[in-house]
């Protein structure tokens, strides 16, 4: 890698094959950046003089991509992760808390995280109000939850809340079953925001869960190898899971400590081609096993079978569409320029599920430069 970290007005990128979701395909281009926001090569030579070349020597160039599930609120939650360690330093331009702040601590999230932050740190807000910082039960009491008018306030001012989060599994809701999850619908259906609904052990059972998720609503943790999860016995997906799909819900793989499974992915991919979304859950505990990175999450993917476009699209147009993203995401001239290179670490790699099952792949995505509004922030 050349060129010098200065800032320029103008810079363009050589020698890189882009990765473009939109466009499809590899290509070898260059590509132009006016001002922080993505611009025609021909434009930027077209102003002459001071243009900033950075020879990125056949690296992969792709949009900046997009973590939609991590948790960096360190100050209020014993499992938060710094920001910039899981974003930036790792190639991920964009991140989104998910759901370790509510309607309580949120501003805490905003001023510890969010505003230093070289990382774009986004988040789905918690129906519960204490979010992860009052223990992991926390839509166990009913009390606690974020009312409808406290919802649509805190919506109203905070731009950076693209969703609502609500984990559904047995140690969570306790005696509540379905219940927090009706009431989430309630609210994400008055301010016509997503839900991120995390599955794992019931109850509640999918069949309850997945009937109340609509268009836009995302399902975390979904390639999970815990019982009753999407498949049935067969190894096809249960019905409610099916029509979830039909209806324009989002499955994202969310690996986290315990929720990603080669085995249950695999026979995914066998039968049904539905695009889905790659995060991480990348937390304190399972940052060094077995989630590792954004990066190593889609290595273990490719080693599945995936292909190196399918991937990228996973954590770009698919993860900017799920939540409304339209500067993110995407290469298209006029856009922010936020934008990750990386290329392929080529020596032979276990990579490991939340299972303990182990791939041995030779292909491992690695980050090399990353840019936030046209400016290197990140290099290897
Ligand atoms: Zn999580």
């Amino acid at each position: 890698m050349k060129g010098s970290e200065c800032v320029s007005y103008y810079t363009i990128l050589q020698n890189g094959l882009v990765i473009d979701p939109e466009k499809g395909g590899i290509e070898r281009r260059d590509i132009g950046i006016i001002d922080g926001q993505l611009a025609d090569v021909k434009d930027v030579l077209a102003q002459g003089i001071n243009i900033h070349y950075i020879n990125v020597d056949g690296a992969y160039i792709a949009p900046g991509f997009i973590d939609l599930h991590v948790h960096v609120f360190k100050d209020a939650t014993t499992l938060g992760i710094e920001a910039d360690l899981v974003g930036i330093e790792q190639g991920v331009t964009t991140i989104v808390d998910a759901g370790s702040a509510g309607y309580d601590n949120y501003q805490l999230l905003k001023d510890t995280v969010i505003q230093q932050s070289q990382t774009e740190v986004l988040a789905f807000l918690n129906i519960a109000r204490q979010g992860l910082g009052a223990g992991l039960s926390e839509l166990a009491d009913p009390t606690q939850l974020m009312t409808l008018e406290e919802a649509k306030e805190i919506f109203a001012h905070e731009p950076q809340i693209v969703g609502l989060k609500a984990r559904m599994s047995g140690s969570v809701v306790k005696e509540q079953g379905i219940a927090p999850l009706k009431h989430t619908r309630l609210v994400a259906d008055a301010l016509h925001k997503p839900i991120m609904v995390h599955i794992g052990n019931p109850p509640p059972y999918l069949n309850e869960i997945f009937p109340l998720l609509t268009k836009g609503d995302i399902i975390t943790h979904a390639f999970h190898g815990k019982k009753h999860g999407i498949l049935n016995e067969q190894g096809y997906l249960i019905e409610e899971a099916i029509k979830a799909l039909q209806r324009g819900v989002l499955f994202d793989v969310g690996h986290g400590t315990s929720s990603f499974s080669y085995e249950t992915l695999r026979k995914f991919k066998t039968s049904y081609t539905q695009p889905f979304s790659i995060s991480t859950d990348i937390y304190i505990n399972n940052y060094d096993n077995p989630v590792g990175s954004l990066m190593l999450t889609m290595s273990k993917l490719l080693a599945l079978g995936f292909t190196l476009e399918e991937v990228v699209r996973a954590v770009t147009i698919q993860a900017a569409e799920a939540i409304g993203l339209t500067e993110q995401g995407t290469l298209k001239i006029g856009t922010r320029a936020d934008i990750t290179i990386f290329t392929f670490h080529d020596k032979p790699t276990n990579l490991v599920d939340s299972e303990g099952v182990v791939l041995t792949t030779n292909r491992v995505l690695q980050p090399q430069m990353t840019i936030r509004n046209g400016k290197v922030v990140f290099r290897q």
